[in-house]
């Protein structure tokens, strides 16, 4: 499972980042950047998904 971030629907709310720093960033504008990109750990995946269900924009997808 990784992380699909569609940055044309985030409004850089910080939430992603504000739960899970080790997994998200943000630009200079404050939209977010997905830091870690490749296949997630158990422990990655369950922020991640904290992240997804917190996003006020649904831009954060957890999948294939
Ligand atoms: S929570 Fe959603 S809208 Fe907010 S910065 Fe993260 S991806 Fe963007």
């Amino acid at each position: 499972m990784k992380i699909h971030l569609d940055t044309e629907k985030c409004q850089g709310h910080g939430r992603c980042y504000s739960l899970a720093p080790d997994l998200f960033d943000c630009d200079d504008l404050g939209t977010a950047v997905v830091v870690v990109t490749g296949e997630l750990n158990d422990e990655q995946l369950a922020k991640a998904k904290l992240a997804e269900g917190n996003c006020p924009e649904f831009a954060i997808v957890i999948g294939d």
